[in-house]
């Protein structure tokens, strides 16, 4: 058993009370009530992340394209940039494809 302060009174009350003593307030009522609008808070927050880093790797998936057809030249990490595009866009590509997975559980939990 631990002790709170009332979120109406602000007075110190049990949490396993169901009402505070001092002024009545509903505490269990509110409390699942808050859990339940923090948790749908979290879920919305957690899926315009992945809907940005689904952007950002679509972002990423181009530039990787763009830099692997790209005229680097032939000197300094010129003939490599082709590989290294390649190597970003195909990264890119997977971790958009785990982000969307990601999205598509998150709104079946709903
Ligand atoms: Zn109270």
């Amino acid at each position: 058993m631990a002790i709170i302060s009332c979120p109406e009174c602000g007075k110190k009350v049990s949490d396993k009370a169901a009402t505070c003593e001092h002024c009545g307030f509903l505490l269990g009522a509110h409390d699942s009530e808050s859990l339940a609008r923090k948790g749908r808070l979290q879920r919305s927050q957690k899926l315009s992340k992945l809907v940005s880093q689904q952007m950002l790797a679509i972002l990423l998936f181009v530039a990787g394209i763009g830099a692997s057809f790209y005229e680097w030249g032939t000197t300094g990490i010129g003939p490599w940039m082709p590989y290294i595009g390649g190597g970003v866009a195909t990264f890119s590509f997977v971790w958009y494809l785990v982000t969307r997975g990601r999205i598509y559980v998150l709104k079946r939990q709903r």
